[in-house]
């Protein structure tokens, strides 16, 4: 057996550049959610692609233990960026690395064990994150995990969560909007709410930034639109414009506590390279002020569209577009005839997170696109 787990597309693609990836028979495909939000400086951006090259013809890797200046830079400028209080970095290699690293740390900082972690949630699939995941789907094959140990709770119901919280809690965990579960953004005060129960029991905040950092909501965080500041924050995917990086940011109360963990990887030159290069672009070119200004636009024209739509939610450029034939379908449509690729969330939801380079031209396309494949003969055509 060659490959598995992953179920392949059948477009093969070969080079890429901005919003743009070429297949290897010259096709064009408009990227508008393919690479999982982890391009937000587009592809091969020629300030990653430069400081990538540069840093891997000096040093591609040396063990965590000693100081290298790309680490040091990734350090200062992250804890630069991140929401004030929180700006110690522990830096890893994955999404559900930084929180497995959050869970962990939550748990040796509190006197806690239970952790509360909302329905439709994803957080990852090592055991740990993959515990507060609610899909049965994910975990079903691999049981038992943690799940005695995790309580869900509705997510966007403040009272529920107020409920679930006590002095027994070592985390509460949640997405400020929910990604694989359909693009759900919280509701006004529900942050806050989990703010007050944690500080009152005095349980780690987790928020899990993962999909909606790195200026992908219209902010830098999607957390500092709700004015809430978490005890820890973790972000991955777009961190180093696809190369495989995640972090873990804390609190000093939490970093004091975090014990004896580690990764032979952590903060390796190359990646932190990229990184590096990939946060000054971001800044450089107002990125979130672009996902914000692009987003918005998208949201009006497709909110306009007279097609029957569900629903169009989300901040910048973490779109749903719920739609009444199945998402596959609409995908597979949208790449075979329009050379659009995205992305679903579930079922019945199409998402759209593109590179936040994207210009309204390439808003434009996607709309017509999906009015296109959205139009009532279209939709009858895939009920018969
Ligand atoms: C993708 C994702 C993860 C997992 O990240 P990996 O890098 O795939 O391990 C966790 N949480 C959220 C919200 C994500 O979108």
């Amino acid at each position: 057996m060659s490959g598995f787990v992953f179920s392949e597309k059948p477009i093969s693609i070969a080079t890429g550049e901005g919003a743009t990836l070429t297949a290897e028979n010259g096709t064009d495909y408009l990227d508008f959610g393919a690479s999982y939000a982890c391009t937000p400086t587009g592809h091969c951006h020629p300030d990653v692609v430069e400081a990538v090259q540069k840093q891997a013809g000096e040093l591609l890797y040396v063990q965590g233990s000693y100081p290298v200046q790309a680490r040091a830079d990734l350090h200062e400028k992250l804890g630069a960026l991140a929401p004030d209080g929180i700006e110690n970095v522990w830096l890893c290699n994955s999404g559900t690395e930084a929180n497995e690293a959050a869970l962990k740390f939550a748990r040796s900082a509190t006197d806690g064990t239970k952790i509360v972690a909302a329905k439709r949630a994803f957080h990852g699939r090592t055991a740990g994150t993959l515990s507060a995941t609610w899909k049965p789907k994910y975990k079903k094959p691999f049981e038992p995990l943690l799940e005695d140990q995790v309580e869900f709770v509705t997510y966007g119901d403040a009272g529920e969560l107020e409920s679930a919280v006590d002095d027994d809690t070592a985390a509460v965990i949640l997405e400020p909007i929910q990604g694989e579960g359909g693009i759900h953004p919280a509701p006004q005060d529900y942050l806050e709410t989990a703010r007050e129960a944690t500080e009152a029991t005095d349980t780690a905040l987790i928020f899990d930034e993962i999909q909606t950092g790195i200026g992908r909501t219209g902010e830098f965080w999607a957390c500092e639109g709700s004015g809430v500041t978490p005890d820890i924050l973790t972000t991955a995917k777009g961190i180093a414009s696809g190369l495989p990086m995640g972090a873990t940011l804390c609190a000093d109360w939490i970093a004091e506590a975090s014990g004896p963990h580690g990764s032979t990887f952590s903060g390796n030159p190359l990646v932190s390279a990229a990184a590096n290069a990939t946060l000054d672009v971001v800044v450089e070119e107002d990125l979130p002020g672009n996902a914000a200004e692009i987003g918005g636009y998208l949201q009006d024209e497709l909110a306009a569209l007279d097609v029957p739509l569900r629903d169009v939610r989300g901040e910048g450029l973490l779109l749903g577009v719920e739609v009444k034939r199945g998402a596959n379908g609409v995908l597979r449509d949208l790449a075979l005839e329009h050379q659009i690729l995205a992305l679903p969330a579930g079922r019945s939801v199409v998402r759209l997170l593109p590179p936040l380079v994207v210009d309204e031209a390439a808003a434009d396309q996607v709309v017509t696109a999906l009015a296109d494949v959205l139009a009532p003969e279209a939709e009858a055509q895939a009920e018969s």
